[in-house]
């Protein structure tokens, strides 16, 4: 190679021999041609280009040209000069761009000289201000005299003029001249013309380059404009449909794509405002207002995008996670200390009763009051007793029993209800919640009990045979409706007698859950919209399925077919409907009911559907609410949908989700419930939907409507064909869990439990914003006896705190709670062994406020409770205070957890997996010198995992992160860790898709999986304690007898060696790193794909001399490299097919390489 330099420079330098450059030429062709890039960018390095560059200026000035000379050197040109980034800028300096063009023009009768000229333009002019001054100088005029309508002449020099044009293109200033010069217009026609005498589709990279250019082109808000203005929607659009039949023609159909969702206008919401519209006035006079935490990378400015700044995107976005590492190890080091005066840790004794805890004076309390006491702790009494008697009161709560009073319009009720926005009504409605009306969950639980048994509703009662009508259902589910057909209809009582029939007929067999304790919750819980509305699922009760369901198999094209469809209602709005069926801003601008229309509601706990629009007569546009007090954080969704035909499928396309990307794109299935399954015996929500599909749509947010302005939305679009005409059924982003479920699940719970062995204690941590108990429990094995050594051991047994639901929308964690504390209270000898070597805190849901009202992310202050931890506010984040109060309690007296994890959902990886908090490994993956001699890590926070990646099917290691980032700085997991000491400190992150390893690999993960790997996680707890803690020797002949210890202790040492940390927590859901065409934007679809252009010059090369001009369309095969052949008549007589002249036929161009300057 270096002898090769010398000769080339010299030979460059003084060279007056032909043959000598002919020979460099030819041999330097032969070396870059083989092997990989490796060789071209050696010759790069060396200043290859610019000595290339340097030749072709001299051969360029001999008259005339040699083109047995120029035709290698221009293609070594276009061959070296792909490969070199800084091409474009080297062209520049030798102010070559000029010589190009003059080469060009003056081969413009001369195809074959003319394509190899055009092959170096283009590479130039992917150098956007090369291109430009390319531009500038008239380029875009020549090469539009090179490009023809239809013509199977010159196929070959045609698209190498496409090509360029749509490389030069790629500058705005030549885009913003094609525009102003018409090209636009010419090129829509020129594609057109291709199209449609293109029958055989022998040039389909001929349409393509002609697409290509268009595609730039719309890259500037003029262009798009333009494009429109062209009626190129239209033409576009239509030809398409010719195209999506042949797989073919892919790279077809793919670009028009693209250009039609970039130039689809964009618009705002069809909302007024995209704020929530629920808010909620927050103590202490802070604002309402939050700052928009909207991703900086999400928006899109509405001008002209600069395309080349995205393709480092991917770059930007993983430096970013190596910075967000925290690398000041003194940050990294534990520092216990405190964000409150230290005397206000004693209240927090009383949460700890377990601590002082008199076992003689328990004895002689009998179990029925101790039972009473601890339920009804910490709630303030109130003379306002619930009497749930249907006919006597109006319990605006619950809509169950007695709705027609409440109903009619002049209620004062309603009219909160109606206008959620009227601030005033809603200050009235929250303080007097906050102020007043704490019930007593005992007496409600106990009347709701005795409910079936009110002689008033029992008269009322006809033992009938299940109703089988629609109007049956209406009558439950939609009162509101039926009392606008006839408000003076007795549908109280009559609902009344379904409720009592409906409880009658449960059939009771769904463990852990009792309808009756859920009524008598649910109309103890405040929502701020005031929920009477139960969903039938959460109160009937959900059983899983006996086996989980496979991952969807994503269809071919199906986000292109549904992108197609939406941009159908631009080109073809015959069949649009535009009706707004569902509104919860403006109740009285949607037409329930309407006929041929389905009918949604979502005023219940959890739900959360905005607004409904009718957009054809099967397909629906669905809006999210946003979390209360903000303006987004829209993934979540839950409602209840009714009056479905059978056999027809339903499209659904929430048009406001803001991830960037989605599960839905890989296998997830969105869940279902259906009443009519359910009360034939089947109440199972299951996983639902097809041609599921997520990506980018042309709404954007605007300032005007209250958001971060251009922030973009996308949608996610699903199909469902119901089980049942007329069904009511419920459709949601994952399996409900509401804040009523989870209370009135330990009711049940505690109930089940044996008193005798099982200590349980339900406390309220504290009362949220929206004044809902905050439950603490404390759950451990009542002492062996009253003995002292046994009584010592209770005291002094080690405390695990786990929590759960502090991101609302994360209903996979509270399954996954469930499943602890079921396991937790079982008569399970290892979960009887597990009571004696722990004291269990748990806090089963930190945002009950956010479950209630819908949220996704956020509590009513409309913050993330989990960037809190670092420094809660007493009054804004009253649990997380609380929650961290308790934590300093617990290590002020030295008893400090020894695990603590908080269980979330993450919405954008497989599997179930743990993150964790290690100095070390932090250090090291930001690259830092890491001394071992002065950082000590124990690294005990690894067991836990590795247990669990054993004993749990869903739990995956390898998925596991132990890094510190500096975003996460104020989440539970560090602060525990830092501020507490706590070394095993977790998030437990749990997909809402399902398992890519394992057991459960290929499937979508049921709540029977989530609840397993609740109660694993406490089977893992046990095994860690064994191998971690002294244990007495009664408890390890207990523990050998119930697991296989040494397989369990041993086998994680092999899960060590599979342990790869190569994950990063980025946020608690990063960005998916599978690879489907979900973005509209993306220009990263091959387009500038060089190994395209290598394939023409090979292609060239290997064309076989004397051939017909126009045999190109001999052949079915788009520019294969025989339809193409022979398209030029070389000049250059030549025995060998790889056409390098190495012969001196001519003379006399010398002179100019010895002027060129070195
Ligand atoms: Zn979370």
């Amino acid at each position: 190679m270096c002898r090769l330099r010398r000769i080339k420079r010299k030979s460059w330098q003084s060279s007056c021999d032909k043959d000598v450059l002919l020979n460099i030429l030819s041999v330097l062709t032969d070396l870059l041609s083989l092997g990989t890039g490796r060789r071209i960018h050696y010759v790069i390095s060396k200043g290859g280009s610019e000595a290339l560059l340097q030749a072709l200026i001299s051969a360029a000035r001999t008259e005339p040209p040699d083109p047995s000379i120029l035709l290698p050197l221009l293609r070594l040109l276009a061959r070296v000069g792909q490969q070199d980034r800084k091409f474009g800028i080297k062209v520049q300096k030798a102010e070559a761009t000029d010589v190009i063009l003059s080469l060009t023009r003056q081969n413009l009768g001369h195809h074959l000289n003319l394509t190899h000229c055009l092959w170096v333009l283009r590479v130039c002019a992917s150098n956007v201000a090369a291109g430009t001054m390319l531009g500038i100088n008239g380029a875009m005029e020549l090469l539009f005299k090179v490009i023809t309508p239809y013509s199977k002449q010159h196929v070959r020099t045609v698209r190498a003029a496409i090509e360029a044009l749509a490389a030069l293109l790629k500058s705005k200033s030549n885009s913003r001249q094609a525009v102003n010069r018409g090209y636009l217009g010419g090129l829509l026609r020129l594609y057109q013309d291709w199209h449609h005498n293109d029958v055989s589709n022998n040039y389909i990279y001929i349409r393509r380059g002609l697409l290509l250019c268009l595609k730039h082109i719309t890259n500037i808000q003029l262009g798009r404009e333009t494009f429109l203005g062209s009626r190129g929607m239209e033409i576009l659009f239509t030809s398409v449909q010719d195209c999506l039949s042949c797989k073919n023609l892919d790279p077809i159909v793919t670009t028009v794509t693209q250009i039609l969702r970039k130039c689809y206008p964009k618009e705002p919401l069809p909302l007024v405002t995209v704020r929530s519209s629920y808010s909620f006035p927050l103590p202490g006079n802070v604002k309402t207002e939050r700052p928009c935490m909207g991703s900086e990378d999400d928006n899109e400015s509405d001008g002209e995008e600069d395309m080349e700044t995205d393709l480092n995107k991917d770059d930007v976005e993983s430096k970013e996670e190596d910075y967000d590492l925290e690398t000041d190890v003194n940050k990294l080091r534990s520092r216990p200390g405190l964000d409150r005066p230290e005397e206000e840790l004693g209240q927090y004794e009383a949460m700890c009763p377990e601590l002082s805890l008199n076992f003689q004076e328990l004895d002689s309390e009998s179990e029925e009051e101790k039972k009473s006491e601890d339920r009804t702790e910490n709630l303030p009494s109130t003379s306002s007793h619930f009497i749930p008697s249907g006919n006597s009161v109006k319990d605006p709560n619950c809509r169950w029993r007695t709705q027609s009073g409440t109903e009619a319009g002049s209620d004062p009720g309603e009219k909160d209800f109606k206008v959620p926005l009227q601030s005033s009504a809603k200050k009235e409605k929250c303080s007097r919640s906050l102020i007043g009306e704490k019930r007593e969950i005992v007496e409600t639980v106990q009347n709701a009990n005795s409910y079936e048994e009110d002689p008033a509703k029992s008269d009322t009662f006809s033992p009938c045979p299940l109703p089988k009508e629609a109007a049956w259902y209406k009558k439950i589910f939609n009162p509101q409706c039926e009392a606008s057909i006839d408000p003076t209809s007795g549908v109280r009582s009559e609902t009344s007698e379904i409720m009592t029939k409906l409880l009658e007929e449960h059939q009771g067999n769904i463990p852990f859950h009792s309808p009756h304790f859920y009524i008598a919750r649910a109309k103890g819980t405040k929502s701020i919209p005031a929920y009477r509305d139960l969903a039938f699922p959460d109160f009937w009760g959900h059983q899983p399925p006996p086996s989980c369901k496979p991952m969807l198999e994503r269809q071919y094209g199906v986000q292109r077919d549904k992108v197609l469809d939406d941009v159908r209602r631009l080109i073809q709005p015959g069949d649009l409907i535009g009706r707004t069926v569902f509104d919860i801003d403006e109740p009285s601008h949607s037409s329930p009911g309407a006929p041929d229309c389905l009918t949604f509601f979502s005023k219940f706990e959890s739900g959360n559907l905005r607004k409904a629009i009718q957009v054809r007569e099967f397909e629906y546009d669905l809006i999210m609410n946003a979390d209360v007090n903000t303006n987004q954080h829209h993934q979540w969704f839950y409602f209840e949908v009714r009056g479905m035909k059978l056999a027809v499928p339903y499209r659904f396309n929430i048009i406001n989700c803001e991830k960037l990307n989605s599960q839905f794109n890989y296998g997830m299935q969105l869940v279902m419930y259906s009443v009519k399954e359910a009360l034939q015996g089947r109440p199972l929500w299951l996983r639902a939907g097809h041609n599921i599909s997520y990506y980018k749509n042309h709404y954007r947010c605007s300032a005007a409507a209250g958001g971060a302005r251009g922030k973009c939305y996308y949608t996610l679009t699903f199909s469902i064909e119901f089980p049942h005409e007329d069904d009511v059924c419920y459709l949601a982003y994952h399996y409900p869990y509401t804040y009523s479920a989870m209370m009135s699940h330990l009711d049940v719970l505690e109930q089940s439990r044996n008193p005798k062995k099982v200590y349980w204690r339900q406390q309220v941590l504290c009362q949220t914003l929206g004044g809902n108990p905050c439950p603490l429990l404390t759950i451990t094995a009542m002492p062996e006896s009253r003995k002292s050594d046994d009584l010592e051991q209770f005291y002094s047994r080690p405390y695990v705190f786990l929590m759960a639901r502090v991101h609302p929308g994360e209903s996979n964690a509270s399954w996954v709670m469930k499943g602890t504390l079921e396991f937790l209270v079982s008569s399970d000898p290892i979960a009887d062994l597990l009571r004696k070597c722990f004291i269990f805190k748990i806090v089963p849901m930190l945002n009950p406020d956010g479950v209630i009202n819908g949220n996704h992310r956020c509590s009513l202050s409309g913050d993330d409770l989990n960037r809190q931890w670092l420094a809660p506010s007493s009054q804004l984040h009253p649990t997380i205070y609380h929650t961290k109060g308790l934590l300093y309690y617990l290590r002020s007296i030295g008893r400090a957890p020894l695990v603590f994890c908080d269980y979330h959902g993450h919405s954008q990886k497989k599997n179930v997996f743990l993150y964790g908090c290690s100095i070390k490994e932090t250090l090291w993956q930001a690259g830092c010198m890491v001394d071992t001699a002065v950082i000590t890590e124990d690294v005990g926070y690894r067991t836990l995992p590795k247990i669990l990646d054993k004993v749990a099917p869903a739990f995956v290691m390898s998925s596991c992160s132990f890094l510190v980032e500096k975003s996460r700085e104020s989440t539970a997991r560090v602060v525990v860790w830092q501020e507490m000491g706590v070394l095993r400190s977790y998030t437990m992150e749990s997909t809402y898709c399902g398992c890519s390893h394992g057991l459960y690999k290929g499937l979508q993960l049921g709540t029977q999986e989530l609840e397993e790997m609740g109660s694993k996680f406490c089977l893992a707890l046990l095994i860690l304690h064994l191998k971690s803690l002294p244990c007495s020797k009664k408890v390890m002949a207990q523990a050998a007898l119930l697991l296989d210890l040494d397989e369990e202790i041993t086998i994680t040492d092999r899960a060590q060696r599979r342990y790869s940390n190569n994950s990063l927590e980025t946020e608690d859901e990063p960005p998916c790193a599978e690879e489907i065409d979900y973005n509209t934007d993306s220009c990263s679809d091959g387009e500038g794909d060089f190994s395209e252009l290598d394939q023409e010059i090979q292609e060239c090369l290997s064309w076989v001399e004397g051939e017909a001009e126009d045999e190109g369309d001999t052949t079915g095969q788009t520019c294969s490299s025989k339809a193409l052949r022979g398209l030029y008549i070389s000049n250059q007589p030549s025995s060998s097919s790889t056409a390098l002249p190495l012969s001196s036929a001519s003379l006399g161009v010398y002179s100019g390489f010895e002027s060129s300057p070195a």
